[in-house]
């Protein structure tokens, strides 16, 4: 090894050692007759000193000279710190130098490298591996290290095997776009990537794998956000033999062991929530429970009184922010902006306050009397200083801008802490979706998910009714996982494919595979997947999950520190048979 100890390492206790240490100099500060090195490693960083009179006059030159990100190696002397920094840990010694070595001079870096940096967001990324030496993006790549490892010693204690499955396959059913791949050896023909290993950890189970799991790519092309990327990481789990309490079970305890060993954090028994409560009451299949104000319906309140936008509304419905009648009129408004954004679509809001006397004053006053505002106070149970907020139009529309809203109120009023974790199980998700666009229905969750046998009549009579044995885990309102128990039988897969609108023919070509593998002795099955990245982002307190990927792509799609996507060669096309239009 080129050096001794690592630059996070150094204590007192080795005091008056020689010792040799390798890194980059983070910050050099001259004061004449002293200089200071921050020396920097993964580690750590330790304090190098060079004293005039006590450093020879060459080696106090060479100090001086070295830049930025110049990587050294030092030999010196620990030595007790005159003014100690309790910041660092290194904090009480320094290492005064009596030889060093340039073994990399660097370039002055585009942005400073340092906790703290000055560099916008496609600078850092066009220099990740810049960006990367800072130790907040550090501890992140660490934190979901460490989160790789708990996973699959879970797992593995439950004998789960991790399996890998191939990444050029054809498409899977997810529902989103494919990314392609030419094949050279089959002109005209292309594989897809994976959106998930969804079919074939199914042929795992029908393998008698019994319990998998794999930590994998999967590919999706979308339209990005900041908790989307084309390439993501899943925790894919599968399991034969169970029931959904049993997938439900396995998979709360692998969220609590996940909580427990990496932030240390004890989470109780994850409540459990129908997907039509959730829709109800928060507007949302993944509802941030960190917090209450659930929804209040009103029409039965709010109806015949003359105000013609709640009398024409199919749902009018509303939320209590507790302590917020201190809103102004500004912040008011502001909220209407708000939820009247495109986005958003509500196209006004009511709002009441609730005074100290318990009196309600409302911006609707003229169309209902103070009474009729007593009977919406109970319905909120309300408390002097509370503010309802209220909308109203179709149901759908209403419920989701209502969620918007409730996530904004929440974020105001400082009730969505990141270091407050609240799980849940979404459950009884419906099975299938109806698609305005396309004028059919799609499986809400993927197309391999089983019905609810009691819901099966309503095949033909109410098909969006049926219930799926499918499930979602929500924390703070992000979607961190979702399964399904899956159909396990050729004829009620069939069955399944034509309710979605597949021919025989498109439904053979297509799962054909799966289909005939389900006639060999298919066990009873079902799993889940997690969003990796996600859950990091979530325990890492941050937003995006582009912090906890070490390479990502940026909102369109582009590597730019590599520059992909780029052309390719003609000769390359002409050897793939593709020709550009
Ligand atoms: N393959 C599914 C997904 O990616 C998860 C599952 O059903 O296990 O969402």
């Amino acid at each position: 090894m080129l050096r001794t100890h690592t630059c996070g390492e150094l204590r007192l206790d080795v005091a008056g050692e020689e010792v040799v240490l390798t890194g980059w100099v983070q910050r050099l500060r001259d004061k004449g007759g002293m200089l200071w090195i921050d020396l920097r490693d993964r580690y750590g960083i330790t304090q190098l000193s060079f004293e005039e009179g006590v450093t020879s006059p060459e080696l106090f030159e060479q100090a001086r000279s070295l830049g930025r990100e110049f990587v050294i190696q030092a030999t010196g002397q620990v030595i007790k710190r005159f003014s100690k920094n309790d910041k660092i840990p290194t904090g009480a010694i320094e290492v005064k130098v009596t030889k060093l070595e340039v073994l990399n001079a660097a370039k002055l870096p585009p942005f400073l490298i340092e906790d703290e940096t000055d560099g916008g967001d496609d600078l850092r990324m066009k220099y990740r591996y810049l960006d990367l030496r800072r130790t907040p993006v550090r501890r992140n790549l660490e934190l979901r290290h460490r989160m790789m490892r708990e996973t699959r010693n879970y797992l593995d204690n439950l004998s789960f095997i991790e399996v890998e499955t191939p990444v050029l396959i054809k498409s899977t059913p997810e529902g989103a776009r494919d990314f392609v791949v030419p094949s050279r050896m089959n002109p005209g023909e292309f594989y897809a990537l994976p959106q998930s290993p969804q079919t074939f950890k199914q042929l795992l189970m029908v393998s008698g794998f019994d319990r998998y799991f794999q930590i994998v790519k999967c590919f999706r092309d979308e339209d990005l956000r900041a908790d989307r990327q084309p390439e993501f990481t899943q925790i894919d789990c599968e399991m034969a033999f169970i029931t959904q309490e049993d997938i439900l079970n396995t998979f709360e305890g692998f969220i609590r062991h996940l909580f427990k060993t990496v932030k240390g954090v004890e989470i109780a028994e994850l409540p459990r929530m129908y997907y039509a409560d959730a829709m109800r009451l928060y507007g949302s299949d993944k509802p941030d429970t960190r917090f209450g104000m659930q929804f209040v319906e009103l029409n039965e309140l709010v109806k015949n009184k003359g105000f013609k936008v709640f009398d024409d509304a199919e749902l009018v419905v509303g939320i209590n922010a507790k302590g917020a009648a201190s809103y102004t009129r500004k912040q008011l408004d502001e909220l209407t902006n708000f939820v009247k954004r495109p986005q958003i679509g509500a196209t006004g809001l009511v709002y009441a306050r609730v005074g100290e006397d318990g009196s309600v004053k409302s911006s609707v006053d003229k169309f209902y009397s103070p009474e009729d505002l007593q009977a919406w106070a109970a319905a909120f149970e309300a408390e002097p200083g509370d503010l309802f907020l209220i909308l109203a139009g179709g149901k759908d529309k209403t419920r989701k801008a209502l969620n918007e809203l409730r996530l904004e109120v929440g974020e105001q009023l400082g009730l969505r802490d990141k270091n407050v974790f609240s799980p849940l199980w979404v459950v009884d998700f419906p099975l299938l979706e109806w698609d305005e666009e396309t004028n059919r229905y799609h499986a809400m969750h993927h197309p391999f998910t089983s019905p609810k046998p009691e819901d099966l009549h309503l095949i033909d009579s109410d098909p969006g009714a049926i219930r799926a044995n499918a499930y979602d885990m929500v924390i703070n309102g992000v979607e961190v996982g979702g399964g399904s128990i899956r159909i396990h039988d050729r004829g009620v897969q069939e069955q399944m494919f034509s309710l979605l609108g597949f021919t025989k023919e498109e439904a053979v070509a297509q799962f054909g595979f799966l289909m005939n593998a389900f006639e060999y002795g298919a066990p009873p099955h079902g799993g889940i997947a997690f969003g990796f990245d996600r859950l990091c982002s979530l325990f890492g307190g941050a937003d995006s999950i582009r912090d906890f990927i070490a390479f990502p792509k940026n909102n369109s799609g582009r590597d730019v520190m590599i520059d992909a996507p780029s052309p390719i060669a003609n000769a390359q096309l002409d050897e793939l048979q593709i020709k550009l239009k």
